[in-house]
């Protein structure tokens, strides 16, 4: 666990400081609200001083690497900086369902976690909690946690906050949603969403560098996932050129699970799953340039 360091250098407590001072002000993501979560005042993601966690437990159904034989160490948290509306986590996402907590109390879950078992601990939407988690990681270290940290997001993040959290985590994991800027306005609000993702991908590559798995098992590095939508609403060949051009040995999980959520009836262009076709392309595309890890290879 590459935060060990960082926590015996006294670094993760100036990193932890910085970011709760910024939540007078918050900017901690690409939406740059500026309001004061200190007093609870809320920008986009809804959210105010504390973490809302809406469950954690062993998860068996993440990439196989994170799996292992003990389950990856998942916590989810409420709210999210983007606003899909296909999201199949929108309970948590949209409607905030969850529980405020402390950070002795998130610090807990970490070790109840390690406790049972997990290869790691997965942050799920961590982006507008960061400082939260920090705060608990701090407590958690000190009494024992030594497994590795995943942040796992939806690629909508802050270059700048990524830099000042260097170090902190073992595998980023985020997605790669669209390469269209009018698609990403119009399905998550996000209308710079593609420059970004690439700014905040790259660093993250530069952080930790390519998937390293031992044993079977991820420790270090970059998983990246691309969720096909329909009618190529993603513009998948354009991600996958991208995630080619940081490595031929990038990591991405191609996904077919696409299925209608939340507000995706009222619009035709995602109402229904993806074709075997549509799949079958993208994948075809990924093999045809390069790239060889995290999907099927059909
Ligand atoms: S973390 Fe939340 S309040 Fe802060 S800039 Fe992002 S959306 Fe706004």
């Amino acid at each position: 666990m590459n935060c060990i360091k960082l926590y015996k250098e006294g670094q993760l407590k100036k990193i932890k400081e910085t970011l709760l001072e910024e939540l007078k002000n918050c900017k901690l993501c690409p939406r740059n609200c500026g309001v004061n979560r200190l007093k609870n005042q809320s920008g986009f993601c809804r959210s105010g001083r504390f973490a809302k966690v809406n469950s954690f437990f062993c998860h068996f159904g993440e990439e196989p690497e994170l799996v292992g034989s003990g389950g990856s160490g998942t916590i989810f948290f409420a709210y999210c900086n983007l606003a899909c509306q296909y999201c199949q986590n929108y309970t948590l996402s949209h409607y905030g369902e969850g529980d405020i907590i402390e950070a002795s109390e998130l610090a807990k879950i970490m070790l109840t976690l390690q406790k049972y078992g997990a290869h790691n601990i997965n942050f799920v939407t961590p982006t507008h909690i960061i400082a939260q988690i920090l705060e608990a990681l701090e407590i958690a270290i000190e009494a024992g946690l030594n497994l590795p940290l995943v942040y796992n997001c939806g690629g909508y993040e802050k270059f700048e906050t990524l830099k000042l959290i260097d170090g902190i985590f073992d595998i980023y994991m985020p997605d790669i949603k669209y390469s269209d800027n009018l698609v990403a306005q119009k399905f998550s609000l996000a209308p710079n969403y593609w420059e970004v993702v690439q700014a905040a991908i790259r660093e993250m590559h530069r952080q930790v560098g390519d998937l390293v798995i031992q044993n079977g098992i991820a420790k270090r590095g970059l998983l990246i996932r691309h969720l096909i939508l329909p009618n190529n609403l993603g513009g998948s060949f354009k991600v996958l050129d991208f995630v080619r051009s940081l490595s031929i040995n990038s990591y991405i999980n191609i996904m077919d699970q696409y299925h209608p959520c939340y507000n995706a009836y009222k619009f035709s262009q995602i109402n229904r799953c993806i074709t075997e076709e549509e799949y079958i392309t993208v994948i075809e595309y990924a093999k045809k340039i390069g790239l060889h890890r995290g999907f099927k290879i059909i």
